[in-house]
């Protein structure tokens, strides 16, 4: 689990420029790996060997262009509450602004590092004018140019330092998080989960902890299930904001091991949910996809679970080994059979295959389909291993891994999976030198 880093501020001051900065080149290998869309305002950073993820939380706010005080509050109000550090962004050029001393007004309530950062101070004239920032009584600042990237080091310098280290883990219980777009039914299914009593505790102000990692112990299973207390607040924040939904998901994706994806059966898997589940898998968590209020659903004749099961797998390529079930909250149809696959997926997820077994098994694979020449150049693959992650990766060792292409590299994943249940796990190839 890494920490989030939520980046605030008004309109044009450069939020996205630095949030594109700092991901670019980490995203781009994940692009390349696998070769799918994505969101363009959140994704992993690191500096100095801790990494964290970013959320650029302006991008959700609607219409940026001519927005308004009550977005830029909530957006403020979102970050607080569910960021581990604040970048709080102003401009160099426009110098300090009404909308800042809001935004500042806020902030300076708030217990949780803010790091004031003046942007487009691309040369020392701006250095100087800087100063007027300190009337936002946060005071030190940074800073820093997005565009020529100068100050950005001496802030993630600071930064990474505030940031809490992963927690470790307390036991080896399996961690589980309800996540989905909503009125999916998220509430509905971990009531249904764990008993009405849970709404009693959250309901009485001032007894809760912003507690995300509760222990349950039902249906013959024991689990931790991930939430982020936003049950309470869902009588608060009435709009279907999908900003406080992805930041929602994006904290209980960082903590558990598996998600279960709710959506809504009448409204099908749209590009919300899709992205959901590629924050899921690019965290490299497990997945369970689960199909709610499918009592709703008139039209059931034999072929429609498999016609919506192909819908669901043509938009999660190539990550199609995912299990998908069709629930009802509602009726308590097959939710046991919910947990009993989320056990079985966190199962997978840490499963071991011992080196000689995978050798025997994928070595006669590759022999008689072995990578096909590139560049006149061929690749002999000698031998392979699971790495010793908490999640499964495997590294094929090679004279020239760099020879390797993507289809060859998904061929291999194919035969795991086709050898090996990893079912609703993001697997990883590493092709290596030997
Ligand atoms: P956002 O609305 O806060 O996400 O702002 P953007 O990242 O879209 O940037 C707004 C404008 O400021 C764009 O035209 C950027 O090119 C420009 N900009 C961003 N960072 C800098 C900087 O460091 N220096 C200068 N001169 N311009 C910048
Ligand atoms: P959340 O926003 O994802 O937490 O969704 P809720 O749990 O609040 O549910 C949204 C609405 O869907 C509520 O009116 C629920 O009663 C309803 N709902 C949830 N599950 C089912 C289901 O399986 N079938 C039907 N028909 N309605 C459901």
């Amino acid at each position: 689990m890494s920490a989030i880093v939520a980046i605030v501020g008004r309109p044009n001051v450069g939020k996205s420029t630095f949030f594109n900065r700092l991901i670019q080149r980490r995203e781009a290998i994940v692009d390349a790996v696998s070769g799918v869309t994505r969101d363009r305002h959140y994704g992993k950073s690191d500096w100095n060997g801790k990494e964290f993820s970013l959320i650029d939380t302006g991008g959700y706010v609607l219409g940026s262009e001519d927005v308004f005080e009550k977005e830029i509050d909530k957006q403020v109000e979102l970050a607080i509450e569910e960021a581990d550090a604040i970048i709080f962004m102003v401009d160099a050029e426009t110098g300090v602004t009404g909308m800042d001393e809001d935004v500042a007004k806020l902030l300076r309530r708030v217990n949780k590092p803010v790091f004031l950062t003046v942007n487009k101070v691309d040369n020392p004239k701006r250095a100087a004018d800087a100063v007027e920032f300190y009337a936002l009584g946060l005071g030190e600042y940074y800073n820093i140019s997005s565009i020529n990237g100068s100050g950005t080091g001496e802030l993630l310098d600071e930064l990474v330092k505030v940031l809490p280290e992963g927690e470790p883990e307390v036991d080896e219980l399996p961690r589980f998080a309800v996540v989905g777009r909503p009125n999916a039914g998220k509430s509905s299914f971990i009531n249904a989960l764990i008993g009405e009593e849970r709404y009693i505790v959250t309901d009485v102000a001032g007894t809760t902890r912003d507690s995300i990692d509760t222990k349950y112990d039902r249906f013959g299973f024991e689990f931790h299930l991930i939430d982020t207390a936003g049950i309470r607040r869902k009588a608060k924040v009435k709009e279907d904001l999908e900003f406080y939904s992805v930041m929602r998901s994006v904290r209980a994706i960082e903590h558990c091991d598996v998600c279960l994806l709710l959506l809504d059966a009448t409204r099908g898997f749209d590009g919300q949910v899709e992205n959901i589940f590629w924050l899921a898998s690019r965290n490299n968590k497990g997945i369970v996809i689960l199909v709610n209020k499918w009592d709703l659903v008139e039209d059931k004749e034999t072929n429609t679970i498999k016609h919506y099961t192909q819908r669901i797998k043509q938009a999660i390529e190539p990550f199609t080994d995912v299990p998908i079930l069709f629930i009802s909250v509602l009726t308590k149809q097959r939710i046991f059979k919910a947990i009993e696959t989320a056990v079985e997926v966190y199962k997978n997820r840490s499963k071991k295959i011992v080196t000689r077994r995978f050798n025997d098994i994928m070595l006669p694979i590759i022999e008689s389909n072995p990578p096909p020449a590139y560049k006149g150049k061929y690749v002999k693959i000698k031998f392979c291993t699971q790495l010793p992650t908490p999640y499964p990766q495997f590294a094929f060792f090679c004279n020239l891994p760099q020879y390797v292409r993507e289809p060859y590299k998904r061929f291999l994943e194919n035969k795991v999976r086709e050898n090996f249940d990893f079912s609703g796990v993001p697997i990883t190839i590493f092709m290596r030198k030997k």
